[in-house]
């Protein structure tokens, strides 16, 4: 049974056109681009294309984009980069609701020594621009804030901040893992410095990534060796998974409002059946800025793992957290800095959509999940709470 996969913040699929577009350099054409002889040098003017594919993607210039690993390494040498350039500035700006590409990197450099802000946010997850601006010193090395947040979608004022940022001149870093394929940006306009993306975000496989970094703007390499991406990240290209990649933008880039449009449309349905149909359900998150894929539930008095397990048996593949938090059962940094009540962080479900999902499959799920919730809540000792507190509710209304 083909599974219904509403994980698609954790990872995407890689895009059929994107395969067909890798395979040949996994197969034949394996050479190093930095060899000598044709078999191998030939590699670089298809390196070159991918480098402008992602470039137009972004609003960017080829020369500003560095292929990495993944994301989570470009977030890291964006923020290293920054260090290394100002070792005299020991501020760090980020938000308590980051990934832990950045918020963990964070708490290294803490222990490291360095004074580290997370700015807070609001109930709906929304930044606290208060608090942002009180933050703001002649001490700060970077900041680093998050395009889109990988657990609700939440969509940040990410030009808002540049803006006042460049006023004062310092660095800004924006990890637009999230964001990247799904909403325009257009660094032409957007006040930033720095940029993260990462390829099995937008069905480019997993072990690629790019960071943006604006011509003019001093940087320092993470991974110091050989002179690939012009001595700016070392290390043998990955070219089958770069050549995918600036595939995967290409298409990202064409449809990315229609995409939208058909994304945030199916997202919405299921969002608001479910709402309707399982009583003590809520949003997380600001719903006016949001990704058009992300809808982050909480279904109040159950466990999330547990409505995953249930979903699971039906083929549904959603999230309880991030996919890094997920195996714990610490419940999500980014629900517990918005503050959302502990019955309600616990049952939070994020489903996470592509352009791979279907009407079809939103009924099924819309089908499926509400009985999901009423059996776990007849079986946990909240639901029972919960049901033991409507009872005497009930009897009070009725004996009035
Ligand atoms: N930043 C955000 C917002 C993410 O959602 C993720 C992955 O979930 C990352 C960074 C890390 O990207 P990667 O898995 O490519 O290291």
């Amino acid at each position: 049974m083909k599974p219904i996969y509403l994980d698609n913040n954790a990872t995407t699929a890689v895009a059929p056109e994107v395969l067909d577009e890798m395979l040949p350099y996994l197969r034949d054409l394996y050479g190093n681009p930095s060899s000598m002889h044709t078999f191998g040098g030939q590699l670089g003017g298809r390196i070159r294309e991918a480098r402008a594919q992602v470039a137009a993607l972004l609003g960017a210039e080829p020369e500003e984009i560095i292929f990495t690993s993944c994301g989570t390494e470009s977030d890291n040498t964006a923020i290293m980069s920054a260090l290394e350039i100002y070792p005299g500035k020991r501020h760090v700006i980020t938000t308590r609701v980051e990934h832990p590409a950045v918020y963990n990197f964070c708490k290294h450099l803490a222990r490291k020594g360095y004074r580290i802000t997370y700015v807070p946010v609001d109930s709906k997850g929304r930044l606290n621009m208060d608090a942002f601006n009180k933050a703001l010193d002649d001490d700060i090395a970077v900041v680093s804030i998050m395009y889109a947040n990988n657990e609700t979608g939440v969509v940040f004022p990410i030009e808002e901040i540049g803006t006042l940022l460049r006023e004062r001149g310092v660095l800004f870093h924006t990890d637009a893992v999230q964001a990247a394929g799904k909403i325009p940006i257009n660094t032409k306009t957007l006040p930033v410095d720095m940029l993260s993306l990462s390829g099995h975000k937008l069905h480019a496989p997993k072990g690629v990534g790019v960071l943006y970094v604006r011509k003019g703007t001093r940087f320092y390499p993470y991974i110091i060796g050989g002179h690939q991406e012009q001595g700016r990240r070392a290390g043998t290209e990955n070219i089958a998974s770069i050549i995918a990649l600036g595939k995967a933008c290409v298409l990202a880039g064409k449809n990315l409002e229609t995409e939208a449009a058909y994304l945030s449309k199916l997202r919405d349905k299921l969002e608001a059946a479910l709402l309707l149909d399982c009583p003590d359900a809520r949003v997380n998150g600001d719903t006016e800025h949001r990704l058009p894929n992300t809808t982050n539930i909480s279904f109040e008095y159950v466990e999330g793992e547990a409505i995953l397990l249930k979903l699971d048996e039906f083929g549904v593949c959603a999230s309880s957290g991030s996919a890094c938090t997920s195996g714990s059962l610490e419940p999500s940094h980014v629900l517990r800095a918005m503050g959302v009540p502990f019955t309600a962080m616990h049952g939070s479900i994020r489903f996470s959509l592509s352009r791979y999902n279907t009407d079809e499959e939103m009924n099924r799920v819309i089908e499926v999940l509400p009985p999901i919730i009423k059996e776990l809540r007849s079986l946990s000792p909240y639901g029972r709470e919960k049901l033991v507190a409507e009872k005497i509710s009930q009897c009070k209304t009725s004996s009035t």
